[in-house]
């Protein structure tokens, strides 16, 4: 099996049983996102202990990638910190905007599933959706995050 058939793999298992497919209980953080271009939804909580994630999870529908996207990205996120949260999104977001791709895949985890998706420019608004509803559930900005 190649990495791409692997990558593919794990894109579709968390597609179809997503992790942490739940809201936490208790939560003090709320963020909804939309992607009109695929149709994507989804509505994260987690709980805020200082400046560390102690739980997450979101409830969600649309396309494998925003909701395998989604439900990886709880599975990083959880129990770090805001900075290395940060850190984080920002080597993927890297990964999957820039020309020449990461060069840290290996940071990554199993983000890194999500590099060919940047092959795919209408794919990477899927892929990113639950990272700017993470954002916007930390930010103070209200309303619905949106990948436009
Ligand atoms: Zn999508």
């Amino acid at each position: 099996m190649d990495l791409r058939e692997l990558y593919q793999e794990v894109i579709l298992d968390h597609g179809k049983n997503p992790r942490n497919h739940r809201f936490p209980e208790p939560h003090n953080r709320e963020g909804r996102g939309y992607n009109p271009l695929c149709g994507d939804k989804v509505t994260l909580r987690l709980q805020l202990d200082g400046d560390t994630i102690t739980d997450v999870g979101f409830v969600g529908q649309g396309c494998a990638i925003s909701q395998a996207s989604c439900s990886t990205m709880t599975q990083a996120i959880k129990g770090k910190t805001l900075p290395e949260v940060e850190e984080l999104f920002s080597k993927f977001h890297t990964m999957l905007t820039s020309d020449e791709g990461s060069d840290d895949l290996e940071a990554l985890g199993k983000l890194a599933v999500f590099a060919g998706v940047r092959e795919f420019p209408m794919r990477v608004k899927c892929a990113t959706l639950g990272w700017h509803t993470l954002n916007q559930a930390l930010g103070d900005a209200g309303g619905e995050a949106t990948t436009e």
